[in-house]
């Protein structure tokens, strides 16, 4: 990427609704465990939505099929499989998000870094649950001063959606990425 290009963060967005469990097939054995681990159905869902969603988002980036990108989410604490999700070997940045009835996937390619968060309001005022959203979308987006923070349009109502970037003139771009899933 050259300096005249401005870095370009696309955002993909899907409803929970889209959870199908034909989207297992996509994920590899640790993230099945992940999903089967899960307390609720809703939680299954958000769950199994946020893998599928990071591994065709970061598929159609990088032009690898959804189920055979290798994603690493080895915890850099302790080792465990419960770490910020990375595609080792390529210079997608990568962060997922899910809440309520959202799944979110940052995807940032050419070396920077990218957080992203929803939260469903569920009662709480506001300006309470934005700055939230800000403080881990700047967290997810590895902290510190020089993050650029975007409040992104509800993907649903009564849902905040926030991305943070250490690229300041990076142009954020939303879409569904319903259809993108369907099309696996
Ligand atoms: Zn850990």
């Amino acid at each position: 990427m050259t300096a005249q290009q401005p870095a370009i963060v696309t955002v993909f967005t899907v409803g929970l609704t889209a959870a199908d469990i034909g989207l297992l097939e996509l994920l590899d054995d640790r993230e099945r465990l992940r999903v089967a681990r899960c307390a609720s159905e809703a939680d299954r869902g958000r769950t199994l939505l946020g893998a599928a969603l990071l591994r065709t988002a970061a598929g159609a980036m990088l032009g690898v099929p959804a189920g055979e990108l290798r994603v690493d989410r080895s915890c850099t604490s302790c080792g465990g499989w419960h770490g910020r999700p990375t595609i080792p070997g390529t210079d997608l940045d990568v962060s997922v998000t899910h809440s309520g009835s959202v799944v979110a996937v940052a995807t940032l390619a050419g070396g920077g870094r990218v957080g992203v968060d929803v939260e469903r309001l569920a009662g709480r005022p506001g300006a309470e649950v934005l700055a939230w959203t800000i403080t881990e979308a700047c967290f997810k987006a590895g902290g510190g001063l020089d993050l650029t923070v975007h409040q992104l349009p509800p993907p649903a109502p009564n849902h905040v959606l926030t991305l943070a970037t250490d690229q300041p003139d990076a142009l954020v771009k939303v879409i569904d990425g319903t259809a993108l899933l369907a099309a696996r």
